[in-house]
């Protein structure tokens, strides 16, 4: 950043920062036109030291998000970029809260006129996203277990629903069983009183026989 001395200096005095695209310091001084050296200056102004700050970065949160050629970060982690309230800050967000905590009020599509700089707290947030999910996608081992997970999940499911093939069955044979106890209960009685019928038979055969 360059070092500007005010206009018609009286003598060797603080150097300021210039508002960009402006001819005055961030302090409204107006300046002169060329940078001077630190050689002829006997400091930095704070209050400009912390606008070119605050400026820089803002500055650099916006060039967080803007990757040249590349995705965005709120594509690399999984985001959308949301308002909350009146605030000028973009925040991200993947549900009905931003990455930083607050309640989104509207969904927007990245920085504008209005709203330029991106919150600090939500690139911190959505970097860490962004690795996590690089990673995912980067490491076969983490892959791997995903699957595994999967399958070992699907094999739990196979596994539950064969047993309870298994459980449906016991209950039809069971089932089976007690209709045909019953069955054979009635067949039994059935028998008893055709036994008792017969019996009758050679009694009176026996009858038959005595008589
Ligand atoms: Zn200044
Ligand atoms: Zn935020």
């Amino acid at each position: 950043m360059d070092l500007y001395r005010p206009a018609y200096p009286r003598s060797r005095g603080a150097a300021h920062y210039r508002r960009p695209g402006t001819s005055a310091s961030y302090c409204g001084r107006t300046v002169e036109a060329a940078p001077t050296e630190e050689k002829y200056v006997t400091g930095v102004c704070r209050t400009c030291v912390k606008a070119e700050q605050r400026d820089r970065v803002a500055a650099e949160e916006t060039a967080a998000d803007r990757a040249i050629g590349g995705p965005t970060l709120a594509e690399r982690a999984g985001m959308r970029y949301a308002l909350v309230g009146k605030g000028r800050r973009v925040h991200y967000s993947n549900n009905d809260d931003t990455l930083c905590g607050r309640e989104v009020t509207e969904y927007t599509d990245g920085v504008d006129q209005r709203h330029s700089n991106l919150c600090a707290l939500c690139i911190r947030a959505a970097e860490e996203r962004a690795y996590a999910r690089a990673l995912a996608a980067a490491s076969p081992l983490a892959a791997a277990a995903v699957d595994l997970a999967e399958t070992v999940e699907q094999a739990d499911t196979d596994r539950a629903a064969a047993e309870e093939e298994a459980r449906q069955a016991a209950a039809m044979v069971t089932e089976a069983e007690a209709t045909e106890g019953t069955w054979r209960g009635e067949w039994i009685g059935a028998t008893e009183a055709t036994g008792h019928l017969f019996s009758l038979t050679p009694d009176r055969e026996q009858g038959a026989l005595f008589t």
